[in-house]
């Protein structure tokens, strides 16, 4: 068997263009969702991350604020711009770029943001409310592996679900996720015994582990569906070339579908910013979010 390509980059691109035009709806209503993204530092990584959430804010029609601060910058200065920026009616999302330098605590910093603002989801009052089943912001990642997954085998009830991986911002919410969508979870981490016979129960096999090619062909039931959410840089023969987690030729010969990375995962995570950010703009003016788009 050999199995098809997940397309999350051409997915991502029709997804950004719905949210175009649920943007320009908005703005004849006289509202313009409005993202913050905050970087503290220099990181190359980060700033390249940065500059494009804002040029994919501003085609999707929404307002970008950015906010640069100096490495050195105090925590207590950063907590007081959150302020100004959860007060603030024209900004409807808030985004501090991770990692913080090291005299920061992200989770103090993460904890003042407004959670109806939290477009990256990792607000632990969002966590909960995914958890008990309540309106939340989802973290990006994981919603935009949701709706590859919904596109591909439209209702997922009742199928077995295996994450590889149990962070807070990928494994943890990437389960809620699928058991509010009636799958059968399995969460595996460091620990699981047994991994590859875990792995081989799974319909869906999400890994996020950060691990190149750590999900082989023997680990994979035939005809499941493969979402890889890995990003790993290896070199060989001089060259730097991104990889998932999932040896991708091997798996391919037995999944029944399967992301790619690159061309992915990847792209869905700032479309879901969007959608995200367009969610917030929706409920803080009191309308219901675009279908599918929102949890
Ligand atoms: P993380 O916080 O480092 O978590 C990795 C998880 O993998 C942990 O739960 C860890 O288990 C588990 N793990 C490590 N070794 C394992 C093994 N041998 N067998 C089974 N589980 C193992 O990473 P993350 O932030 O979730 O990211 C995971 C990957 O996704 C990374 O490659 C990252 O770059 C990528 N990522 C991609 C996107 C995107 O936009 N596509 C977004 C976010 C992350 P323990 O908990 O037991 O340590």
């Amino acid at each position: 068997m050999t199995a098809a390509i997940i397309d999350g980059k051409g997915f991502a691109a029709g997804l950004r263009a719905r949210i175009a035009g649920q943007v320009a709806a908005l703005a004849a209503r006289g509202v313009v969702p409005g993202l913050a993204v905050v970087l503290v530092g220099a990181d190359p990584a980060s700033q390249v991350y940065v500059r494009n959430k804002g040029i994919q804010t501003r085609e999707a029609g929404m307002a970008s604020f950015e906010h640069l601060l100096p490495a050195d910058t105090a925590e207590a200065d950063l907590l007081a711009l959150i302020a100004r920026l959860n007060a603030d009616p024209a900004v409807h999302g808030i985004l501090v770029q991770l990692p913080l330098p090291p005299q920061m605590d992200a989770a103090r910093v993460i904890g003042a943001i407004d959670p109806a603002k939290d477009v990256d989801g990792f607000h632990v009052t969002n966590a909960g409310r995914l958890a008990v089943g309540l309106p939340a912001m989802v973290p990006c990642t994981p919603l935009g592996c949701l709706m590859l997954l919904k596109d591909r085998l439209g209702s997922l009830s009742g199928l077995e679900a295996v994450v590889v991986g149990r962070s807070n911002i990928v494994g943890k919410p990437m389960a809620q996720l699928l058991l509010a969508a009636d799958c059968t979870v399995t969460v595996a981490h460091s620990r699981s015994r047994d991994l590859a016979a875990i792995c081989r129960r799974a319909d869906i096999l999400v890994a996020a582990v950060g691990r190149p090619g750590m999900i082989t062909a023997d680990m994979v039931k035939p005809g499941a569906t493969v979402i890889d959410v890995g990003i790993n840089r290896v070199k060989t023969e001089g060259r730097t070339r991104l990889v998932g987690d999932v040896d991708f030729a091997g798996v391919a010969q037995v999944a029944g579908a399967i992301t790619p990375v690159p061309g992915g995962v990847g792209p869905m995570t700032i479309a879901c910013l969007l959608a995200n950010t367009l969610t917030a703009a929706c409920r803080a003016n009191g309308l219901p979010p675009p279908e599918g788009m929102a949890v």
